[in-house]
């Protein structure tokens, strides 16, 4: 049997080959320095270059290293979800592959840990080396969902944190299947405290977040934890009619008072344009979350894994378990 694991390192990967191999000696680097039993987790995210292949060799004389690989590309989040799924780890911690987010940084966090708190995030006080528009879309994703949202996520925090074993026991009972997982991790609670860091330079490949992305997680992040968009279409529609109610009293006054007709064909169109804008914009909305009820619903397993390396195979399904199945709660 294996020794008791005090910490599980999560390293999401999707087509990181060119960083891998620094970002498994920075990390191997801290955690030696950290002096306790350890395990790196990686989970390959479907993909198609050589990152699983060189992980699967440094678990050949590495026993700390272990790889979850999956059988397609399922997201981020989702990549972040089965780490936190297989890791044993007292307290578990969420790194990027890309070096963008400092390992050093984790010794920190791991004072804060023993200092009591259960889950310590880092928030970026300044982003290096990214472009203008990556900063700006980022800025306005984490403001967006402050100001739709019910529930305190922190701004400019991505994903790179510590978690201990309660917090992570209770994120790994939540079934949902469109998961933000730092929103989540919020909405669970416990003692929660934040450092602060400057985010670097990616240190070779490319981000795997365009904006189609980034537009997923800002709508995963909003469903999940608002209705404000519903209630939206409720206020417009209450708006519109008073207006409509006084437009019309306006009119009648006319007619009957005055002899001024109302010309009105090019604004009545413009007017319908814009109501009808509405109208769909609002279709849209309600399909965003009905189509995320239907994925709930259909209760599929949130990935599929090909294989696992220094792992007991078969953990995954029993954390799958109460995912699938009618929803009810364990
Ligand atoms: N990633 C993943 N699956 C994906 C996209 C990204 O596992 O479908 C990983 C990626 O390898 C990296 C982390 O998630 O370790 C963050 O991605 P990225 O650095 O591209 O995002 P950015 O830092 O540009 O927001
Ligand atoms: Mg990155």
């Amino acid at each position: 049997m294996s020794r008791k694991i005090t910490f599980s390192i999560i390293v999401p990967m999707y087509n990181e080959e060119a960083v891998i191999q620094e970002t498994y000696r920075r990390l191997k680097k801290v955690m030696s320095a950290a002096g306790q039993t350890y395990e790196l987790l990686f989970v390959n995210d479907g993909s198609k270059d050589r990152s699983a292949a060189i992980i699967e060799e440094y678990g050949y004389w590495d026993e700390t290293v272990k790889l979850i690989d999956f059988s397609r590309n399922f997201g981020h989040q989702i990549a972040i979800t089965a780490g936190m799924d297989y890791a044993s780890g007292d307290a578990v911690i969420i790194i990027d592959a890309d070096l963008q987010d400092p390992p050093e940084l984790i010794l920190g966090m791991i004072e804060r840990w023993r200092e009591g708190y259960e889950v310590v995030y880092a928030t970026r006080g300044k982003r290096n080396g990214e472009s203008r528009f990556k900063k700006w879309s980022a800025s306005a994703f984490y403001r967006i969902l402050r100001a739709s949202t019910d529930i305190d996520i922190p701004v400019d925090t991505g994903d790179f944190r510590l978690m201990d074993r309660k917090v992570v026991d209770q994120m790994n009972r939540l079934p949902e299947n469109n998961r933000f997982v730092r929103g989540l991790v919020s909405w669970v609670g416990f003692r929660q405290t934040s450092i602060v860091y400057e985010r670097d330079e990616r240190l070779a490949g490319e981000t795997k977040y365009p904006l189609r992305r980034m537009i997923k997680l800002c709508l995963d992040g909003i469903t999940s934890f608002s209705y404000k968009p519903l209630k939206l279409a409720g206020y417009m529609g209450a708006a519109l009619s008073g207006i409509g109610f006084l437009f019309l009293l306006y009119v009648v006054y006319l007619a009957v008072f005055t002899h001024a007709t109302m010309k009105g064909w090019p604004s009545l169109m413009g007017i319908m344009l814009i109501f009808n804008g509405f109208i769909l914009i609002m279709l849209g909305i309600l399909g965003e979350y009905v189509g995320r009820i239907y994925d709930e619903t259909k209760g599929r397993p949130l990935y599929i894994v090909r294989d696992v390396r220094g792992l007991a195979a078969g953990l995954g399904e029993k954390a799958a378990l109460p995912r699938t199945g009618s929803g009810g709660q364990p």
